[in-house]
Formats: structure tokens, C-alpha cells, sequence
């Protein structure tokens, strides 16, 4: 990591949720919501990472690929700041 990584801060965090994810949860099956984590830092850089999230109450979050089953691309809604 260089000097300038180790000295940014995170200035703020967006979760956009992927509308149309039909992704499964890999620890019990059911199936996985999905968002598009964006975080901004204190030098102007971004970084976007997509996650998924099982519905169901078990609690397991991995990555997820931000694609569909039908191969539209994404549909990303209900914006939110964290910070
Ligand atoms: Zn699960």
C-alpha cells in the first residue's frame, strides 16, 4: 500500500441496490439481494464494489457478480447515503 492509500479517508459510502439480481445465497439457498457499494475518498477516487446479501435472516454476505439471470444489465435503485 502506498503512502498516498494509507492517507485517504473514506468520505462517503453509496448502496445502490440491484433490482434485478436473481442470485441465491451460497451458504443455505435461498435466494440473495444484491447492491453496488460505492465509496468515495477524501482524494476524489472512487471504488465500486458489488455485494450480495441473503434474504433470508442467515446472515450471509459474499460478493456478487452484477449480472441477471435474464442478461439485462443491472437495474440499480433506491439510492441511499450512508455518510
Ligand atoms: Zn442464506
Amino acid at each position: 500500500m502506498s503512502i498516498e492509500e494509507a492517507r485517504r479517508i473514506t468520505t462517503g459510502t453509496q448502496v445502490n441496490e440491484i433490482i434485478n439480481y436473481f442470485g441465491k445465497c451460497l451458504r443455505c439457498g435461498y435466494p440473495a439481494t444484491a447492491s453496488i457499494h460505492v465509496t468515495t475518498y477524501s482524494d476524489g477516487t472512487e471504488s465500486t464494489r458489488a455485494l450480495a446479501t441473503c434474504a433470508s435472516p442467515c446472515g450471509w454476505t459474499g460478493p456478487a457478480s452484477p449480472t441477471t439471470m435474464s442478461g439485462q444489465p443491472p437495474v440499480i435503485g433506491r439510492r441511499r447515503d450512508t455518510a
